[in-house]
């Protein structure tokens, strides 16, 4: 059961093979069974609440009746919503996330919320107020962040399929680490209401699965319009149609010389290669492209999103929002510190500094200001490179999962998203897909397209994955 893909899945489904509680059952015990030794849940439904069986009877369409597991900054009614962070363990939102609504009245059956980078803020899950989560492939290594918990969980097969954030690289680099697909739309595809916010103008939602086509049924669910977030983009949804052949003829795919040399691992470097060259046999052509201003992303970003962190974060004081800290305060500034020493782990306070420091009088134009225009810059490079390639096919991660610990410094865990996060800069949609494996380890293939147009990215995802079969690869102690 666990190694079917949605559409087969919904077949047994539909020919009552299994039943709808049945098969959430099946999803239910692994995750009792395996979140002890991957840390990859923070909260398991005890059983399978009947709205979403009923749910599922309504709704015909494609997902209805297929588990899922959300990142723990979706906000679920009823069940607590941590965002990984003690400032949060015990909200319990009031409402759903449009997300979570949306795939709920598809007919999905929630099971259980992904663990995660506290506030989002991270490459290895290592920041979770809740403790690390273990890659299914080593458990000695990282999963990737901050949608760690979210990776690992499908990877593992507690799920077929989880929902996830990206604001810098979240999504695309766990994928990556743990051998799934996972995709992030373009910023305003998919609304942010409901979603714990970490920099408001470049978080955005996004699903890992198996494959892309899984992806891709889920997504069209998530996408559209949201009134309620004035970010989201009123734009014609488009409907998935799985590519029935492999051919890419015709197809421009850019590709970064520079970016594959700045690939130190040999072994990545040959499994991207590889990867190239099997869009090639497929007859897509290789066009050499620039980003000029790429190699100042990092920067930019961990001025910009710190920046929009710190706003987003004031308001978790201990009397609006967020837990109390127990000892007593001399006033009301003081009571502030305490509240927000004892809620936010040490990744989150650097963040907070960082960005009101980079955001005060004196520094704004210096830092905030020349960011911003970076940021800009880096969208051009884009505008130019998209007007001659369809689509581009670069590295996911300079490194393949790493073991924990070993990056105890900041500044080398921020580097770890020197491919991811100018996409994210430019709000383009990209995704990440498992290619072939080094040292038994996952490696991804990154896929970037142009402005609103995730189906390129996902027909050729799709059309790739019809011509190999690394993303049916499993971790062995999980199969
Ligand atoms: N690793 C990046 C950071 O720590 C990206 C995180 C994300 O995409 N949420 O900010």
């Amino acid at each position: 059961m666990i190694n079917l893909s949605l559409r087969e899945l919904q077949q047994c489904l539909h020919k009552k093979q299994i039943s709808v509680a049945e098969l959430a059952s099946v999803y239910l015990d692994r995750c009792h069974q395996y979140n002890p030794i991957l840390n990859a849940l923070v909260h398991i439904d005890a059983d399978i609440k009947p709205d979403y069986l009923l749910a599922a009877q309504v709704s015909q369409g494609p997902l209805a009746g297929i588990p899922i597991i959300h990142k723990d900054l979706f906000s679920t009614q009823g069940v607590t919503t941590t965002a990984g962070s003690k400032m949060l363990a015990n909200y319990v939102p009031p409402f759903n996330a449009t997300v979570v609504s949306q795939l709920n009245q598809a007919g999905m059956v929630q099971l259980a919320k992904a663990n995660m980078d506290e506030f989002a803020m991270g490459s290895s899950n290592e920041y979770s107020a809740f403790g690390a989560v273990k890659n299914p492939w080593d458990l000695q290594r990282v999963p990737g962040g901050s949608s760690g918990g979210s990776a690992a969980a499908v990877a593992a097969r507690l799920a077929p399929v989880a929902t996830a954030s990206d604001t810098g690289g979240s999504i695309r680099q766990p994928a990556a680490l743990c051998g799934v697909t996972g995709i992030k739309p373009s910023y305003g595809r998919v609304s942010r209401y409901g979603m714990v916010a970490f920099a408001s103008s470049l978080d955005q939602g996004g699903v890992m699965a198996v494959s892309a086509d899984d992806c891709a049924l889920v997504l069209t669910a998530m996408m559209g319009h949201d009134a309620k977030d004035s970010t989201s983009i009123a734009a014609d949804k488009w409907t998935w149609q799985a590519p029935e052949d492999a051919s890419m003829k015709g197809l421009k795919v850019g590709v970064i010389p520079d970016w594959l040399e700045q690939l130190e691992d040999q072994d990545i470097k040959q499994s991207t290669l590889a990867a190239l060259d099997t869009l090639v046999a497929q007859g897509a052509e290789l066009v050499d492209v620039d980003l000029p201003h790429a190699d100042l992303a990092v920067a930019a970003y961990y001025i910009l999103a710190p920046a929009e962190a710190s706003a987003n974060l004031a308001r978790f004081d201990g009397i609006r929002f967020g837990q109390q800290s127990d000892g007593k305060s001399d006033d009301v500034n003081d009571m502030y510190r305490k509240n927000r020493s004892a809620g936010f782990g040490a990744e989150v306070q650097r963040r907070i500094m960082l960005g009101t420091w980079a955001l005060s009088s004196g520094y704004y134009d210096d830092y905030y200001c020349r960011a911003q225009r970076i940021r800009r810059l880096i969208s051009e490079d884009f505008k130019q490179a998209f007007s001659q390639v369809d689509v581009m096919a670069v590295p996911v991660s300079p490194e393949v999962a790493f073991k924990h610990g070993t990056k105890s410094d900041g500044v080398s865990m921020y580097q770890a998203d020197q491919f991811t996060i100018p996409a994210s800069l430019a709000g383009l949609p990209c995704l990440s897909m498992p290619i072939q494996p080094a040292r038994n380890l996952p490696v991804g293939l990154q896929l970037i397209g142009p402005y609103f147009n995730e189906q390129v990215i996902l027909t050729t995802a799709a059309k790739y994955q019809l011509v190999t079969d690394y993303h049916q690869h499993m971790p062995e102690a999980f199969l």
